[in-house]
């Protein structure tokens, strides 16, 4: 009916999961990218389907009384931020709702049966990110650059500061480190990498920083084995306050894969010190760590009220990373085995176990649905599980573990997940193998983005 380059006038009445807009003409659904629920806007058709296209704003007629202005100038083009010109009450209801929908339509529960609790919002939703990766290259002028990736492309979005990014004490830190790569760079003729030919040196920094401790971390990662000049970076780094940790990490494959395997340390101890609650823990770069340091302590609160530990239990914390959650919940459990698959994290998980003096907790290396089957068939009378903590990354638990879960047969489970649609899957799953969906509270990790963070507790049916 419509097609490519017809400007149409739209209402916005819905908004994907990617956060795109969705109005109709006559209807026929348009998705509308940078645009919100409630605006009245002109836009036109890039790619027509039979049944719907996707179309670019051209100009909003009327806004919604949910846009707000984007604090970012480039909020726009970068991939980053997908809804930052959406207030943040609406943002949090729009999280509710993926949730909720996914729970409905992948979980197949009855709208009834969801017992959802509100999203934990966060007070100021900016300049959480205590971890960001920027690309180096070029831009289109063919200087040196560095930004974001724009939306599924990996051309390079340069930033005047990212909103997201933590501060010290007012300092846009991430830009003093960057600046100062830069300039390193162009002093010496360092090339940054090109992804098309795979030559040239730095490919992306890392940057971690405490917002606690005040500690900042720089891992530069580089398409070859050693970067030309590397002292010189060094003592660039090293004279920005508050600089902890310098390394140099090199990734020679091709692809989306940031880290390489090869780390080495050029100055300080190789890791920063951060804290949750009252626990300090040591964070390599190669290691997982939340990247919202203030909503973290909220997520693992439910997780730990969903635990219902009294001190007896014996608690597997599953994807536990440099075991956050697995010392947040050991001093409340008899004993607390942790099961991660990259071996530095796990490294940095018997060192925190060390510094904050608990002495209850195991640390297992290897992917959680080989490594758990085995060790509990060797030392069940041991360890058999009260409750059981899952913390995987966006793809969901493994089947093969599920039924190792299963087997085991704990009281409760509590699974952390950061992607809702595989969660609904795995909840569906073990609804059907003899478990009770409790609850499940969703908590806002990461503001301005359409990615949410939820805590669900499962019990053993009665
Ligand atoms: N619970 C931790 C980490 C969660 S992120 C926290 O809150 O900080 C998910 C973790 O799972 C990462 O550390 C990742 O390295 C690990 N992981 C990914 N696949 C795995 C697998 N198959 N088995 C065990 N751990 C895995």
């Amino acid at each position: 009916m419509y097609q490519k380059n017809d400007e149409l006038t739209v209402t916005i009445e819905d908004q994907g999961i990617n956060g795109e807009g969705i109005g109709k003409v006559n209807g026929y659904a348009l998705f509308v990218k940078d645009t919100v629920i409630g605006d009245k806007c002109k836009v036109k058709i890039m790619k027509a389907k039979k049944n719907f296209a996707f179309a670019k704003l051209i100009e909003i007629v009327e806004p919604s009384k949910h846009r707000v202005e984007e604090k970012c100038p480039v909020a726009r083009q970068c991939g980053g931020c997908q809804l930052q010109s959406m207030d943040y009450e609406t943002q949090l209801k729009f999280k509710e709702e993926k949730v909720f929908n996914n729970l409905k339509r992948i979980g197949g529960l009855d709208t009834c049966q969801i017992p959802m609790k509100e999203i934990i919002g966060m007070d100021e939703p900016y300049y959480y990110r205590n971890k960001t990766q920027f690309p180096v290259g070029r831009n289109k002028d063919g200087e040196i650059a560095y930004g974001f990736y724009a939306g599924r492309t990996h051309s390079i979005i340069e930033t005047p500061g990212c909103v997201l990014g933590m501060r010290i004490d007012g300092r846009d830190v991430c830009k003093e480190i960057m600046d100062t790569v830069i300039s390193f760079m162009k002093e010496n003729d360092i090339e940054p990498y090109d992804e098309p030919t795979q030559s040239g040196f730095v490919r992306h920094v890392l940057i971690r920083i405490s917002e606690s401790t005040k500690q900042i971390m720089v891992c530069v990662v580089t398409n070859s084995n050693e970067l030309p000049e590397v002292d010189k970076l060094v003592e660039k780094l090293k004279a920005i306050p508050n600089m902890t940790s310098i390394s140099i990490n090199t990734n020679k494959e091709f692809g989306n894969v940031i880290m390489g395997s090869k780390t080495v340390h050029l100055f300080g101890p190789g890791y920063i010190e951060d804290t949750i609650g009252e626990n300090k823990f040591r964070i390599s770069p190669e290691s997982f760590f939340q990247v919202n340091s203030k909503q973290v302590e909220k997520l693992y609160g439910k997780a730990i009220e969903y635990a219902g530990l009294t001190g007896e239990e014996i608690v597997w914390d599953l994807y536990c990373g440099i075991g956050t959650i697995s010392l947040s919940m050991a001093k409340d459990a008899k004993k607390v085995i942790c099961v991660e698959i990259v071996e530095k994290a796990v490294e940095d998980a018997k060192n925190n176990a060390i510094i904050n003096k608990v002495d209850n907790t195991e640390f297992l290396l290897g992917a959680a649905e080989d490594v758990v089957a085995d060790y509990f068939d060797e030392e069940k009378e041991e360890c058999h599980p009260d409750v059981i903590v899952v913390d995987p990354p966006r793809k969901g638990c493994d089947q093969k573990l599920l039924k190792t879960i299963v087997s085991m047969n704990p009281e409760r489970i509590v699974y952390v997940s950061c992607d809702s649609a595989t969660l609904a899957r795995d909840l569906a799953w073990l609804k059907g193998y003899g478990y009770t969906f409790n609850e499940v509270t969703p908590v806002d990790m990461f503001p301005q983005t359409v990615h949410v963070e939820s805590v669900a507790l499962l019990s053993k049916t009665k």
